[in-house]
């Protein structure tokens, strides 16, 4: 158990900047498809487009295991 978080903490240190690089980046809107889904705080990001807002990683805005975000917060048309 020790050791399971010892590895996950170089893992994130691995990827940090990689990290910092997606969150900084657009996502595809799964409401609209298109590519203009931007972090709005860690774990919120926002939809220039349409204003959807999803709940996603703190970083990425798919999670790290790779599932698609599903969750829909609200929506401002
Ligand atoms: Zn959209």
């Amino acid at each position: 158990m020790a050791n399971k978080s010892i590895r996950y903490g170089v893992n994130l240190r691995k990827r940090e900047s990689a990290v910092i690089a997606q969150s900084k980046s657009k996502y595809k809107c799964d409401v609209c498809g298109k590519q203009t889904v931007k972090r709005e705080s860690p774990g919120i990001w926002r939809c220039k487009y349409c204003n959807a807002t999803f709940a996603g990683g703190a970083y990425t805005l798919k999670t790290a295991s790779g599932e698609t975000v599903s969750r829909i917060l609200g929506r401002n048309e």
